[in-house]
């Protein structure tokens, strides 16, 4: 039986001549790699795929990823990671990189909890709840 396979890149521009980066399985990675990238579409792939796992049909769809947040943790000029549990802290001029130290943090340290505070001009320091859950 012919099944769909479904798969995401990021791309810079719908063009003939684009940047694409991927595959990703799930949109928001591909939304995540988009962001960081500064890229502002997503390409959606199908493939329809047959018995002898030929690919019969091809489609592709272009999604136009909406302008960054106002507030939270695209637009904040710094992101503050800060351990709940032992104090320790860091700041971070990109998302990825205070998830990085999140994660290295919480790996090394059993059942510490890093809480995240983007810092924006317009409201400094504020936290971002549930970030973890969010990003992954
Ligand atoms: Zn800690």
């Amino acid at each position: 039986m012919a099944y769909k396979e479904t798969f995401w890149m990021a791309c810079d521009s719908i063009e003939q001549l684009r940047a694409e980066y991927g595959p990703f399985h799930t949109r928001l990675e591909a939304e995540r790699e988009a962001r960081n990238l500064g890229f502002g579409f997503l390409l959606r792939y199908e493939h329809l795929v047959g018995d002898q796992d030929d690919i019969q049909e091809v489609r592709c769809i272009f999604i136009e990823l909406p302008p960054p947040a106002t507030d939270g943790i695209h637009s904040a000029l710094r992101l503050h990671t800060r351990c709940a549990t032992c104090g320790e802290s860091a700041v971070h001029e990109l998302s990825w990189r205070a998830e990085v130290w999140a994660d290295i943090h919480e790996f090394e340290h059993l059942r510490h909890r890093v809480r995240l505070f983007a810092q924006t001009r317009a409201e400094g320091l504020k936290e971002i709840s549930d970030w973890r859950d969010a990003c992954a």
